[in-house]
This record gives structure tokens, C-alpha cells and sequence, in this order.
């Protein structure tokens, strides 16, 4: 399909950075694959970990993993746009990927914790859009940990322990999703993504474009 010059202005701008944190099991990586798979210019940026890849996890894909020394390399270097220690392993986000698509005009999901989202908010607030998803009960979400069956007893454990701690900075964030009701969160997601990405200083085109609209160009 041919793009219409509305529709080519629009690209015109800069990207949003829509952070999404949750506690493991709140449904986070459904709904990220979700606002990819439905929304037009949005990327996932892919964090550098050195945790061992879980069964069906692809490097590249999934995340990218690393030894602690290539890790530590990049840290001093400045690859990293924020990076955090999360369960006793390194998680980050690379730079330049990041950079490069948000200069093109698309937006990016970043599936990071609260400790990244604070990091972000001190690089780039004005393009950081900041969602919490939280389970309905936390029955919910050790059943959703458990079926995942990728982690032993103890991860599970551990991950649960951890899960409080990460709800504790539920108020540091933007917007708030309780995904009982998978489609319902996604609706919902979509919902912030859309109205985020109309805000009027996020449309730098639009000053040119009411020029022309009001001379009748
Ligand atoms: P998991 O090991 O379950 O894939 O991820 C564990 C936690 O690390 C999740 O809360 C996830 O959001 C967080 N995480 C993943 N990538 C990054 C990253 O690049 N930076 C930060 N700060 N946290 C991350």
C-alpha cells in the first residue's frame, strides 16, 4: 500500500520508549508480544543478560546472551542505555539499537524492571511512557509461574519473594494494568500506546502541517 503524506509526516517525529515492568508471571511478555503483533512502528528492544537461556529461548530474539566478562566489557564501554543486577543475574538494554530506532520514528517496548525504569526516566523522560502490570491475586500469579514450567521450586520461590518488592514501585509508573482478563489488558495497553502517541508535542509535524491546511495547501 502506498503511504499517503499524512501517514509519511507521521513517521516524521520521535519515537516513544514504552517501559512495561510487572512481577514474573503477571502476563508481561503475552501482552509485549501482543502490542507488537497489532501496532504499526513499534519494536522490542532486546536486553543483554547473562542468565542461561530458559528451554525455547533464542539468542538474538529473546534476549541477547552474554558471559559476565563480555557483559562487564559493555558496562565500561557505555553500551549500556541502563542496566541492572535482577535474581542474582546482569540485565541491560543496548544503546545504539535503541538510538537508531527511535531517530526513525518508531516506537519501542522495553521489558525491564523498576530499577531500569528509573534509570530511563533520568536519560529520557520526555519520551518515556511508564506501564505497570500487575497479577489480579497473587494465587494467580505463582499459577502462572508454575505453568510456565521453566524454573525449579526454588526460582519460583525466590521469584515470588521478589515479586513484592517489585509491586512496592507500582507508583513510580505512568499507567496502571491489572491483567485479569488478557484480552481486556490488551485493549488496554493498546489504548495508552495510541493516546500516548497523539499527544501534541509527540506530532512535531503538525505545525507545518496547519500551515498548509489553513492556506489551503
Ligand atoms: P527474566 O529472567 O524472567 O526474563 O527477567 C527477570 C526480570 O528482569 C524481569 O522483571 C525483566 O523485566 C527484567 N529485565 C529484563 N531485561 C532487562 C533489562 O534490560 N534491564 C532491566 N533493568 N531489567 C530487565
Amino acid at each position: 500500500m502506498v503511504k499517503s503524506s499524512i501517514q509519511e509526516m507521521k513517521l516524521n517525529r520521535r519515537g516513544i520508549m514504552v517501559v512495561l515492568s510487572s512481577p514474573s508471571g503477571a502476563g508481561k511478555t503475552t501482552l509485549t508480544k501482543q502490542i507488537l503483533n497489532t501496532s504499526r512502528n513499534i519494536l522490542m528492544s532486546v536486553s543483554a543478560t547473562t542468565r542461561q537461556p530458559r528451554p525455547g529461548e533464542v539468542d538474538g530474539e529473546d534476549y541477547i546472551f552474554l558471559s559476565k566478562s563480555k557483559f562487564s566489557e559493555m558496562i565500561d564501554n557505555d553500551e549500556f542505555l541502563e542496566y541492572a543486577k535482577v535474581f542474582d543475574n546482569f540485565y541491560g538494554t543496548p544503546r545504539a539499537p535503541v538510538e537508531t530506532a527511535l531517530a526513525r520514528g518508531f516506537d519501542i517496548v522495553f521489558d525491564i524492571d523498576w530499577q531500569g525504569a528509573q534509570q530511563l526516566t533520568q536519560a529520557a523522560a520526555n519520551d518515556l511512557v511508564k506501564i505497570f502490570i500487575l497479577p489480579p491475586n497473587m494465587r494467580e500469579l505463582e499459577n502462572r509461574l508454575r505453568s510456565r514450567a521453566q524454573d525449579s521450586d526454588d526460582v519460583i520461590a525466590r521469584r515470588m519473594s521478589k515479586s513484592e518488592n517489585e509491586i512496592s514501585h507500582w507508583a513510580e509508573y505512568d499507567y496502571i494494568i491489572i491483567n485479569e482478563d488478557i484480552s481486556e489488558a490488551i485493549e488496554e495497553l493498546t489504548t495508552i500506546v495510541n493516546a500516548e502517541r497523539m499527544k501534541r508535542p509527540r506530532q512535531p509535524w503538525l505545525g507545518s502541517f496547519i500551515k498548509k491546511l489553513i492556506t489551503g495547501g
